[in-house]
């Protein structure tokens, strides 16, 4: 070893530092070595500066560990951001405003246009009236903000021959007008027929989409996060983004050390609606589960985590299955599980197959459950699964966050006794809640999301952006969880589930590292661990929503500067 092996190759000093486990004296510097952090505190990490030592001088500002969204559609965010058309909020507030855009838009190459990100909670239910005669030149699809609804013109539900289903379509919806004849909106698992005509984005256009997203998402501080849903499942979904080749794209990136965000994928063997144990069976027989180590890929950058499952859809379209009913504009239901079955009892018999064949295969399951009576059928399945098998799978519930009526405590314990992790959605509860207040009543609306009982119960959880649905900017989720305010109005004072700065950040950095299966590696600020470093301008205070300013200065993923504000 010659002398300067002993220097950190990158310092970061005079930091507000969070997130760094059970350090007494709070330290304000760190040093990082190749991959690692090597040490934290002022003395220690002074003696570690050599000549060829970078500095980077945090002038107070906080220092993270590197964010870790658990739940990021990150190809589809990236195919909705970078190559296609934005028709989200930021730039129309009405339907008016999203034809105007349409209208003026240029068709791509293949003739197509495409857009993304409307929002009905803001736009209101009209979309067909607008969209379905708009222009006879070029087919439009234009998909909303969740992944679970879009709308095509006449011409592009011609090429769909949406009047061939008008009568109904299982596990979906396709719109009709009062005299029964297609309207262009589709709705959960039918949202495949469009995806069976819409040419897909080429690689090079995608993989340059993902290139931007990752830089992007860099310029925010994240440097891990879950890709919930890539495979055969995900071909019709938003233009193929969520298809079996982008994890392939992924992996190219990853062998040519492009890569630098960690990502962990959730395979999507069925789609939004119809999922079933025979899908499942023969993706996990193909060849794609070991697809990655087959090309020698780090675990920590690029890994198969698990299989993402959709048990049931959201309570807006009445796909929500709760053991209460709510009202849908549709109607007052209980809703029911998306997955194949006559029956809740078939349903939730195909449930425990299909998670049960996940688990055997030694892969993780994350389970998409809005309600409450899904994600406890969800846990009676994974319950059964390690009945089988004692492993700890760390299979966890997707938004969940509603219990039963009157008994928390029960569900709480429903996780804990089997091990079950929650990823959930503060932002979404935020945008939402007016919308939600008014589907599921004011009792189910104040009480979702007990994340300070979740937390009490020594859960894992975390607290993930589901982008493109709400914002992947990270401050969003941190605030609505530390505030428990939404639109519909400020939390109570006395609101018992608000949680604080250092919860919520756990909740984006070392809970969902145990979700990862990498809470020894990441997600703390800890000499030893992978140095993923998030350095905000400013030092957080009591002032929550001051977070929303303060931008991210530097990102360091894997001892490597990714982000340096300009
Ligand atoms: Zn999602």
């Amino acid at each position: 070893m010659t002398v300067t092996d002993q220097y950190a190759d990158l310092v970061v000093v005079n930091g507000q530092l969070h997130g760094t486990g059970n350090a007494s004296a709070a330290p304000t510097s760190l040093a990082i070595k190749s991959s690692k952090i090597i040490a934290l505190g002022d003395e220690a990490v002074e003696s570690l500066i050599g000549a060829n030592t970078r500095i980077i001088d945090a002038n107070g500002g906080a220092v993270l560990p590197g964010i870790n969204d658990g739940h990021l559609h990150f190809v589809e965010s990236a195919v909705s951001q970078h190559g296609t058309l934005s028709v989200g909020s930021q730039h129309a507030q009405s339907w008016d405003e999203v034809a105007a855009i349409l209208q003026a838009a240029t068709p791509a190459n293949d003739g197509w246009i495409r857009a993304h990100g409307w929002d009905d909670v803001i736009l209101g239910s009209g979309g067909p009236e607008y969209l379905y005669g708009l222009r006879e030149d070029a087919p439009v699809v234009a998909y909303d903000q969740t992944g679970h609804q879009l709308l095509l013109n006449k011409t592009a539900a011609r090429l769909a021959k949406l009047e061939n289903h008008t009568d109904g379509y299982p596990d979906g919806v396709v719109g009709t007008f009062a005299d029964g004849s297609a309207n262009g909106l589709l709705v959960d698992a039918a949202v495949e027929l469009a995806g069976l005509v819409i040419p897909q984005l080429s690689d090079a256009d995608v993989r340059r989409c993902i290139l931007e997203h990752q830089n992007f998402l860099h310029s925010l501080g994240i440097t891990s996060l879950t890709e919930p849903g890539l495979g055969p499942g995900g071909e019709g979904l938003f233009g193929g983004s969520s298809a079996t080749r982008s994890l392939r794209l992924l992996a190219d990136l990853a062998v040519e050390e492009k890569l630098s965000l960690r990502i962990n994928a959730l395979l999507l063997f069925s789609s939004t609606g119809g999922a079933n144990a025979e899908d499942t069976r023969t993706g996990l027989a193909s060849d794609l589960p070991s697809s990655l180590s087959e090309r020698g890929i780090s675990e920590d950058q690029l890994r198969i985590a698990g299989v993402k499952i959709f048990a049931d859809g959201i309570p807006r379209s009445g796909t929500a299955w709760m053991s209460e009913p709510y009202q849908t504009p549709c109607g007052h239901t209980h809703g029911s599980m998306v997955i194949i079955g006559d029956t809740d009892a078939a349903r939730e018999t195909e449930l425990h197959r299909i998670i049960s064949n996940i688990h055997a295969a030694g892969l993780q399951a994350g389970i998409h459950a809005t309600g409450d009576a899904t994600t406890a059928a969800a846990i009676r399945a994974i319950a059964a699964a390690q009945l089988a098998d004692d492993r700890e799978a760390r299979h966890y519930i997707i938004h969940g966050g509603f219990s039963g009526a009157g008994d928390l405590n029960e569900t709480l314990k429903d996780f804990s006794d089997h091990g079950v992790g929650l990823s959930t959605n503060p932002a979404i509860r935020a945008e939402a809640g007016a919308l939600m207040k008014t589907i599921l009543g004011a009792d189910r609306f104040n009480n979702h999301q007990p994340l300070a009982s979740f937390l009490d119960a020594g859960i894992p959880t975390n607290i993930a952006s589901d982008a493109p649905v709400t914002s992947p900017d990270w401050r969003e989720s941190i605030i609505a969880a530390i505030t428990r305010d939404s639109t519909a109005g400020p939390a109570e004072q006395q609101d018992a589930q608000k949680i604080d700065f250092a919860q919520a950040l756990a909740m984006m950095t070392s809970m969902p590292a145990w979700q990862d299966h990498a809470e020894t590696r990441k997600g703390r600020l800890e000499p030893g661990l992978l140095a993923d470093v998030c350095i905000l301008e400013q030092p957080v205070t009591d002032d929550i929503y001051a977070l929303r300013e303060n931008r991210t200065a530097h990102t360091i993923s894997n001892g490597n500067l990714v982000y340096s504000a300009g």
